[in-house]
């Protein structure tokens, strides 16, 4: 079946938070690990949303691994391709949002494309072109000093201009109360006037929800997970969506196999569930500095998990408090240490899984990508949320056959997420 929505997001968080809010409003989603497969088998879905990692990459770059998604999005029958940003408009006057979204409507044909970071869940709002991250303007608040893309300017309508050939204009929120009638006409009377971007207001979800609606009209957009919420709001108003209150428990229908939790976060919130964890099932807490030493610690703990995991899932934790993780940075290095661990959890992951495990937590952004990478897995089909933010994936197009997992970065779920989760996969 032809998807109706198709997305390219610029990093892997980025995408997941996407796929989770379409699938939150009623989209069927699957998520892809980087550009898939010309061959990759779909389930029967509503929204492809492709991760890439193109944010803070050449401009030239990011272009060329956006417009061969976008082919591949558009073979598959997207009508309408989302360039999902970050909704702190991370970029420069290099780029990435203004090369990004010139060449994706080029390739599609040309016309304007509305733009909009606001995602009023996350406090980002934009009014007369500028960005608001809670309270502040962008470029009063901590964005101002982000250590790759420093956000020296609240207003979009310069900042997009910056990095962009063609001229880019405003919608603003007297045309968006208006209702899709008039933004259609604003958005008709710019085009007419030579603009090729338009900044849109927004910060009521029923403003997104009226700029999705016309946003599904024209060929591409470009905006976070916000844009993407009003997109899906309007493709289920408009009935192209089949009711699809089955798609999440589609996504966990069981896979049998063994389970495990492998953790590399060290956030307040992962230590507290470990924690918990530790009173219902084995956990190993690893050594971090053994792990550095060489391969005997990993070893040790596969052989370890092998000897428990028949029995019921076990937990593998490389995470330490903040004192043990500042000490072992301090002897080895920052970036050095948190690669080296996430090399580590990921070889653990991927041994438990030629082990028997189809059913999978891994607790830590960086961690968990890390053992996607590793595990080779191409797609997910989004499932219903375990916590906030965090649903139950099921693999899609996997070489080891159908897995569940969970990816769980940060400070996300409750102090039983653990268990809470495993209850959910089976
Ligand atoms: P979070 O989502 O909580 O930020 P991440 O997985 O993104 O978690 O980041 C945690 C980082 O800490 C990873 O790079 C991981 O390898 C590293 N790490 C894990 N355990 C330790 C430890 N004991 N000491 C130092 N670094 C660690």
């Amino acid at each position: 079946m032809a998807i109706l929505l198709g997305s390219i997001a610029d990093d892997y968080t980025g995408a997941s938070d996407l796929a989770n809010t379409l699938t939150k409003n009623g989209l069927r989603t699957v998520q892809t690990v980087g550009i898939p497969d010309p061959s990759l088998a779909l389930p029967d879905v509503d929204a492809v949303v492709v991760s890439l990692k193109i944010r803070s990459v050449p401009a030239t770059d990011a272009v060329t691994a956006a417009t061969s998604a976008q082919r591949w999005l558009r073979r598959r029958g997207a009508s309408h391709v989302l360039y999902k940003i970050c909704s702190t408009f991370d970029s420069t006057d290099a780029g990435n949002i203004g090369p990004v979204t010139e060449a994706l409507s080029h390739a599609a044909g040309g016309g304007i494309v509305l733009v909009t970071p606001a995602f009023p869940e996350t406090g980002r709002t934009v009014y007369l072109g500028h960005l608001f991250v809670g309270g502040q303007p962008l470029n009063e608040s901590p964005l101002k000093d982000h250590p790759l893309n420093p956000m020296h300017d609240a207003n979009l309508v310069r900042v997009l201009a910056r990095q962009s050939h063609g001229a880019v204009g405003l919608i603003d929120l007297t045309a968006i109360a208006a209702g899709p009638g008039a933004v259609k006409t604003r958005l008709e009377a710019l085009r007419a006037a030579g603009v090729s971007a338009a900044v849109a207001d927004a910060i009521f979800e029923r403003d997104l929800e009226t700029l999705g609606e016309i946003a599904l009209e024209t060929p591409v957009s470009t905006g976070a997970s916000g844009l993407g919420l009003g997109l899906a709001r309007a493709l289920v108003r408009s009935g192209r969506i089949s009711p699809s209150g089955a798609a999440p428990a589609d996504a966990i229908r069981p896979v049998g196999g063994l389970s495990a939790i492998v953790a590399g976060s060290c956030s307040k919130a992962t230590l507290r569930q470990l924690d918990v964890a530790e009173r219902s099932m084995p956990v190993l807490r690893l050594d971090p500095e053994r792990l550095l030493a060489g391969p005997d610690e990993i070893a040790a703990a596969i052989s370890w998990a092998g000897d428990r995991i028949a029995a019921g899932p076990v937990v593998v934790a490389a995470s330490a408090a903040p004192e043990t993780v500042t000490r072992l940075q301090s002897l080895y290095g920052r970036e050095a240490s948190g690669h080296a661990i996430e090399t580590a959890t990921s070889i653990i992951a991927a041994e438990l899984v030629a082990r028997g495990v189809r059913r999978l937590v891994v607790a830590g952004g960086e961690t968990s990508g890390a053992a996607v990478d590793r595990l080779a897995i191409p797609a997910f089909l989004i499932g219903p949320e375990i916590a906030a933010g965090v649903p139950v994936l099921r693999t899609v197009g996997n070489a080891q056959g159908d897995m569940l997992l969970a990816l769980k970065s940060g400070n996300f779920g409750g102090e039983d997420f653990f268990a809470a989760a495993l209850a959910m996969m089976h």
